[in-house]
């Protein structure tokens, strides 16, 4: 599941999840609760959220590359959040071939920017979560723009994207989603 921040990825990831009966595994997630825990790890996470960057790559793995096993042996996951960069597609791809799996769909949630930003800052005032406020949310757009789009390109090249309008109602987006599902699940049958 791709999507700018507040595009609405994880709350439709876990719809997915639960319409297909796979795993939801979000980085985001992940990371926060390593950060709760305050555990080493999260010690060193902490700082990159609070400021919106992206958690260095060898961080990132270590926290998902066990969750994703686990998930990919009970029959299947929507990740949300990971893949972040082209860089970090690649080595899921690589680490979806051993585990003898591939991804079947690259679901491309699409907001417009204003949107985007006034339902951050909305979530901003009702989770408290330290990176939703403006100056972070425009640091974290921009690092979307910059690494996280170019991974569609490398995903459109390889594998089924489909676009999705994220801007409506929740319940209308999450059927255009498991629509567009449906169909490449229809294709992939057909072989
Ligand atoms: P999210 O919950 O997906 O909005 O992610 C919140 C924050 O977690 C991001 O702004 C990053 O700091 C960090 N993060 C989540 N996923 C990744 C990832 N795949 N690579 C690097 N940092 C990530």
């Amino acid at each position: 599941m791709i999507g700018a921040p507040g595009a609405g990825k994880g709350t439709q990831a876990v719809r997915i999840a639960e319409r297909f009966g796979v795993t939801h595994l979000s980085s985001g997630d992940l990371l926060r609760r390593h950060v709760a825990d305050q555990t080493s790890i999260g010690r060193q996470i902490e700082r990159y959220l609070a400021a919106g960057e992206l958690v260095p790559d060898s961080i990132v793995m270590d926290v998902l590359r066990k969750p994703i096993v686990t998930a990919s042996a009970a029959g299947g996951y929507v990740l949300d959040g990971f893949p972040r960069t082209v860089e970090q597609a690649e080595t899921a791809y690589k680490v979806a071939v051993d585990l003898g799996v591939a991804v079947q769909a690259v679901v491309h949630l699409v907001v417009p920017r204003d949107e985007l930003v006034r339902r951050l800052l909305e979530r901003g005032r009702d989770s408290g979560r330290s990176d939703d406020n403006a100056a972070v949310i425009t640091r974290r757009l921009e690092i979307y723009e910059a690494k996280t789009l170019p991974m569609l390109d490398y995903y459109s090249a390889r594998e089924q994207v489909v676009s999705v309008d994220g801007a409506g109602p929740l319940d209308e987006v999450t059927e255009a989603v498991i629509n567009a599902l449906d169909r490449i699940r229809a294709l992939l049958a057909e072989g």
